[in-house]
């Protein structure tokens, strides 16, 4: 699905977040949540004298993602510094790759493929560098109302992914899907977990109808970069609308407001100043390296797609859904596993259990649904305990408390009425509430669902709906007979 005229390309920031340490000291990477700058050392503060060392395991991510990513792996590489002023940024310069001045990516040229609406569309990735994050600033409210700014360095020296596209994507959507396979892709490789914050940001760059390019730096999820580029869409035809020229500029996304503002002109722009970063030696990978970490590479959401279609039978559109996602097809592979009816768990994750995440903003790791709970409430409809009215009805509490299925029916009364005395007196009650709809049914299908759903109403969807159905027609009969046979007894004109 394309927007007319629209191009846009990305930059995206992909925190390592699998490794123990930070990309050039052991300084601890798990820094969430934890006391500010308490996790540094000489060298991510970038004191007189302390040298960085290249973290190992870091580089086998990096080039394991760039596989990953139909990249070619450079050979030769070095570090340079990015030089700036800033106080995000202890050494003032950013340990960084650079693809001019001699410098080379760590992968260049690869693709992946996005599918929307049954097409298939390849996004050109043009290179993938290996840098470190910056610090972390911290504001009271709005970063332009706060009266001061405070500085957190646990997050400085963090390692970075950084990922480049070319300019192929046509409307905002692609956008997000393309963030979202990413996501998926880096996750099953087991060097990154997108359920954590500002472990994925994004700067997009967008164009309208060939014209000057604009940058939205520093979104911080798919959700806010789809919003992001709608809005500068929004505001970049209105400009052109009115004749107006669109400037080339940095713009910031404000969340909160869910507008664009801007940061800086092209002018301003600062010239970094890279050169070659004197502290470390250039990087050689041999073709065993390569060919290792190839070999070691664990299963691809698109192999386990295919996988999922083959084992468990599902259709195309099912298995998809479900890796695009590790977590969501983790858990599908749990439930399969306690319980083989993978089409059954499928449609219940599908439909249900996603929209009722997305209703309460939640990822499925952070509810509290368990596979063992999601199947118990399959086989409760399956056994006859409960109607699948009830199954969803209980599911946003499986959902937010992690209550079993069964505790709930049972301390909430919720299990089917499958006594025949009890449902032939409430269909009587039934009957005697709407007399005009009981002579319609006599003839008329629509009629009779009518009284079935008002059996329903009044017992708060647990009639057993077979049941239910079976005896509204038998009593329907009973009516019919009835009438029948007074009409027989009147005498005739
Ligand atoms: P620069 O060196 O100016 O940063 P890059 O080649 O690094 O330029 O491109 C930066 C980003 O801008 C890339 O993600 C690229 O896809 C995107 N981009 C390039 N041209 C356009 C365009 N005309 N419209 C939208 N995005 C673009
Ligand atoms: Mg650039
Ligand atoms: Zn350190």
């Amino acid at each position: 699905m394309s927007v007319q005229g629209v191009i846009i390309g990305l930059e995206v920031h992909v925190q390592l977040t699998s490794l123990k340490t930070k990309l050039f000291c052991g300084c601890s990477s798990d820094y969430r949540g934890k006391e500010p700058n308490t996790l540094v050392c000489p060298v991510c503060l970038g004191l007189p004298g302390a040298l960085p060392v290249l973290n190992r395991k870091a580089l086998e991510y990096a080039v394991m993602a760039a596989l990953a990513l139909n990249c070619k792996v450079s050979k030769r590489m070095f570090f340079f510094r990015k030089n700036y002023f800033y106080p995000d940024m202890p050494k003032n310069f950013q340990i960084s790759q650079y693809d001019r001045a001699g410098g080379v990516p760590l992968a260049v040229n690869g693709y992946l493929t996005i599918e929307d609406q049954n097409r298939v569309k390849k996004i050109r990735i043009s290179r993938i560098h290996l840098e470190e994050d910056p610090g972390r600033l911290v504001h009271l409210g709005p970063i332009d109302q706060s009266p001061y700014t405070l500085v957190d360095y646990n997050r400085a020296g963090i390692a970075l992914l950084e990922v480049v596209t070319e300019p192929d994507f046509n409307s905002p959507k692609e956008a997000r899907l393309f963030l979202q396979k990413l996501r998926s892709i880096l996750e099953h490789l087991g060097v990154f977990d997108g359920s954590l914050e500002g472990a994925m940001r994004c700067d997009a760059n967008i164009s309208l109808e060939g014209g000057t390019r604009v940058e939205i730096k520093n979104i911080t999820s798919f959700k806010e970069v789809e919003r992001a580029l709608n809005f500068e869409i929004l505001r970049q035809r209105d400009l052109l609308e009115k004749g107006i020229s669109v400037k080339r500029e940095t713009r910031h996304w404000d969340e909160a407001r869910r507008i664009t503002v801007s940061l800086r002109t092209k002018e301003e722009e600062q010239d970094y100043r890279y050169f070659p970063e004197p502290d470390l030696v250039p990087i050689v990978l041999s073709e065993e390296f390569i060919k290792d970490v190839k070999r070691r590479m664990p299963e691809l959401p698109e192999a386990r797609m295919r996988r999922f279609m083959l084992s468990y039978g599902l259709p195309r559109y099912d298995a998809e859904v479900l890796v695009s996602s590790k977590d969501l097809a983790d858990f599908f592979e749990e439930c399969v596993k306690i319980y083989n009816k993978p089409k059954k768990i499928s449609n219940w994750m599908m439909s249900d259990l996603l929209r009722c995440l997305y209703e309460n903003n939640l990822e499925l790791k952070e509810s509290k649904i368990t596979p063992q709970s999601l199947v118990e409430m399959i086989q409760l409809i399956e056994e006859g305990t409960i109607s699948v009215k009830i199954a969803k009805k209980i599911l946003p509490t499986m959902i937010l408390t992690g209550r079993s299925p069964r505790e709930i029916v049972e301390s909430e009364g919720l299990t089917k009425i499958t006594s025949r005395k009890l449902l032939s007196e409430l269909i009587a009650t039934v009957f005697r509430e709407n007399p005009k709809a009981v002579r319609d049914a006599l003839t008329n299908e629509k009629a009779v669902h009518f009284l079935v759903g008002q059996l329903m109403k009044k017992t708060k969807g647990k009639a057993d709906p077979a049941l239910a159905n079976e005896m509204i027609k038998e009593m329907l009969e009973a009516v019919r007979r009835k009438e029948g046979s007074s009409k027989a007894s009147t005498p005739s004109q």
